[in-house]
């Protein structure tokens, strides 16, 4: 059963550098005033009283969590002692730096009840971090990774295409390196323009220019794709819409509420498009949990289709595997699987 999840928001607490893509107040809505330990309980009884059976998970988002002292960590972890005794709630996670990562902190961290610890990597490539201020290095982020499955911990990477000096190039290997250093999940943010940031300096400047939506679907759909070829799954693809971005905060780069369903319908068309040919009547089915990808967000893999004349109808079946369809053609049916059938060479998306 997904757990839901408690969140806090420590904004920029903890962080001493200042990213150029980074504005913590914007993203979380408000510069962060730590919780309390009465608070920290209150709400988690609040959002237990609505849980029903799922299980509830406390998550710190946003901010340095390592980076804050011994005393505030402690201080937000203590309160969650008893309730994970009792088993209130199940699983703590947090996010964090790569550098403020090693052996001493993890163990720490994991007798205190973290199960789950989210690193801010970014990009693998130095050039990347750097001229994007992060402060730390490739290498740095390949310890951390290690380290924390090291203790048993589970491990989420966080990586940002199209920051300055990126590439398509860049942005695959980065994905292969967290993959190959042991992520357990990844969330892909594309690059967002946010008003107040140094990147917003450098583009009202005209020294950088973010991807639009077109390219960032482009790139995010291959590195969605080499994620799922890797059995590395993305539980996120772009920021959300609730992270107080709007019109107005983002000024620029590969932003939609709906980015990820974009990104995922964006697959499947591909997919329907090589085994589909020009002027067809095809009945195509998928799991039930695929349908809104199959159709494409706002009908656009129905609409690509009609473009060539295709008359499709979408059917769902249950006993496909969620990367899977069949296409039928008259009497004959054929399956496909997205991770197999499906293959982009690096010129087709740049
Ligand atoms: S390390 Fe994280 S919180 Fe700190 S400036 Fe960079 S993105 Fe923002």
């Amino acid at each position: 059963m997904k757990p839901v999840t408690v969140p806090f928001f420590i904004s920029h607490q903890g962080c001493p550098h200042t990213c150029v893509f980074c504005d913590q107040r914007t993203i979380s809505g408000a510069a962060g005033r730590l919780p309390t330990a009465n608070e920290i309980v209150s709400k988690i009884s609040l959002w237990s009283a609505t849980a029903g059976e799922r299980p509830l998970e406390v998550a710190f988002f946003g901010g340095t969590f390592t980076a804050l002292s011994h005393e505030i960590q402690a201080g937000l972890l203590e309160p969650l002692q008893s309730l994970l005794k009792c088993g209130e709630i199940s699983a703590v996670r947090l996010s964090t730096r790569p550098d403020y990562i090693d052996d001493r902190r993890v163990e720490w961290l994991k007798k205190l009840g973290v199960t789950t610890i989210e690193l801010g990597i970014q990009s693998m490539d130095d050039a990347v971090l750097d001229a994007s201020g992060r402060g730390h290095s490739a290498a740095d982020s390949d310890a951390a990774i290690r380290c924390i499955k090291g203790h048993g911990v589970a491990v989420g990477t966080q990586l940002m295409p199209g920051l300055p000096g990126d590439s398509l190039f860049k942005s695959l290997s980065s994905l292969e390196r967290v993959s190959v250093a042991g992520a357990d999940f990844i969330r892909i943010y594309p690059t967002v323009v946010i008003q107040g940031t140094e990147l917003a300096r450098r583009f009202s400047a005209g020294e950088y220019y973010p991807m639009g939506l077109e390219q960032g679907v482009n790139l995010c759909k291959l590195l969605l794709h080499r994620a799922m070829q890797s059995n590395l799954p993305v539980v996120r693809m772009g920021l959300q819409a609730d992270d107080g971005l709007n019109s107005e905060t983002v000024l620029a780069g590969c932003w939609h509420p709906s980015f990820g369903q974009i990104v995922s319908s964006a697959l499947y068309g591909d997919l329907i498009d090589r085994y589909v040919s020009d002027d067809e009547l095809v009945t195509i089915s998928c799991h039930p949990t695929r349908l809104s990808d199959v159709i494409g967000y706002k009908r656009s893999n129905l609409a690509r289709m009609l473009e060539r004349r295709v008359r499709a109808q979408v059917v769902s079946d249950n006993t496909l595997k969620k990367e899977e369809i069949i296409i039928q053609k008259g009497i004959r049916s054929s399956r496909y699987n997205l991770m197999t059938d499906l293959n982009y060479s690096i010129q087709e998306v740049n």
